[in-house]
């Protein structure tokens, strides 16, 4: 018999007695890697959603943001250098979370090191099927030569096995998810992947890092899901990005609303902007509507997170995940679960 694997459309949290009053008694904050934090969120690390200005945003809201890897190395301590600065001139302590992601083919210690001197204090291992020979080997690599001083973050994987595994090849947080973001194509191209609640929800009993769960988070619902099937952190592409902050500039069709690119980093045109050439295509582009401040965006869905926590009457992340019960609801659950007037 097949496994069954569940997506977030296929739950749903059971209401369940509360003695919150207010939205000012939840409190959001996580840690992740042993690094504390006052949102579970973390901007992912694509071309279209990090760069300075988003990693500026995060931080501000005490989330997360990882820049991008898709550019030189020079480009991307430029950017990890102007992040810097702007923090120091601030005084933040933030400045000890900068974050970036760097690949795992060779010279990659290369990339690592000048991010360090440029001030990265959080590495993310940022690679496609995470559950690699490659990356334990760059794990062991960066955790050798820079040991405590630094945090790293690893995946992606999609199984229980490739999260103990990297956990134990020292990773101190793990992406998990493969297949499920909403710009991605590797299930279609590979027949490979695992919804990325199924995933989360496997991993939450193993012994190991903190969990970031990443792909195909669509609302503050799955967020809330998320959350409860044991994530410490949730990694959002599609739901910052149109947003301000993200890099690229906004335009408008003649007569229309602004728009921003989306695009996985996978897709024909990443590739083409990073590589010079396209291969393996396992990703799409698109535009979405332009969203305004990220800071607007991120209150939006902190709100909304919160009341989730509220219908579970847990008070934080941990009281969520202890006190969670999933129901499956069937596919005229599922329907009814959206708002449905306009399609009677
Ligand atoms: P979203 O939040 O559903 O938009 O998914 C974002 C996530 O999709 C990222 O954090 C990556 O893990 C993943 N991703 C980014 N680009 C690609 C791609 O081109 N193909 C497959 N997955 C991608």
């Amino acid at each position: 018999m097949f496994k069954e694997a569940h997506c977030f459309d296929d739950v749903l949290l059971v209401p369940q007695k509360s003695t919150i009053n207010s939205r000012t008694q939840i409190d959001l904050s996580t840690t992740m890697g042993g690094l504390s934090f006052g949102i579970p969120i973390v901007s992912s690390p694509m071309d279209t959603v990090t760069e300075a200005a988003m990693a500026l945003s995060m931080l501000s809201m005490n989330g997360l943001g990882i820049i991008h890897r898709y550019n030189t190395t020079h480009e991307q301590c430029e950017i990890v250098y102007s992040v810097r600065e702007a923090l120091e001139e601030q005084s933040s302590e933030k400045v000890n979370s900068i974050a970036a992601a760097v690949g795992v083919n060779d010279g990659f210690l290369g990339r690592v090191d000048a991010l360090y001197d440029a001030g990265t204090r959080i590495f993310c291992l940022d690679v496609a099927h995470g559950h690699h020979s490659m990356t334990e080997a760059a794990l062991k690599k960066s955790k050798d030569k820079y040991g405590s001083t630094i945090t790293v973050i690893a995946g992606n994987v999609a199984t229980t096995d490739g999260y103990v595994d990297l956990s134990n090849w020292g990773a101190d947080a793990v992406r998990i998810g493969i297949g499920g973001g909403s710009i991605c194509s590797t299930r279609m191209q590979t027949g490979h992947g695992v919804p990325t609640f199924q995933s989360v929800f496997d991993c939450r009993d193993a012994d190991g890092a903190s969990i970031i769960a990443d792909g195909g988070i669509r609302t503050s619902g799955d967020i809330v899901k998320a959350l409860a099937a044991g994530a410490d952190m949730v990694m959002l592409g599609s739901m910052l990005a149109g947003t301000r902050e993200t890099p690229g500039e906004t335009f408008k069709p003649k007569g229309g609303k602004h728009y921003k690119v989306y695009r996985g980093m996978a897709s024909p045109e990443a590739q083409v902007a990073w590589r010079g050439s396209a291969r393996s295509l396992e990703g799409i582009s698109t535009t979405i509507p332009y969203k305004g401040p990220n800071d607007k965006v991120l209150k939006d869905i902190i709100q909304k997170v919160k009341s989730g926590l509220s219908y579970t009457g847990a008070h934080n992340i941990s009281e969520l995940q202890a006190k969670a019960r999933f129901i499956r609801q069937t596919s005229s659950g599922m329907n009814e679960s959206k708002t449905h007037i306009l399609s009677l």
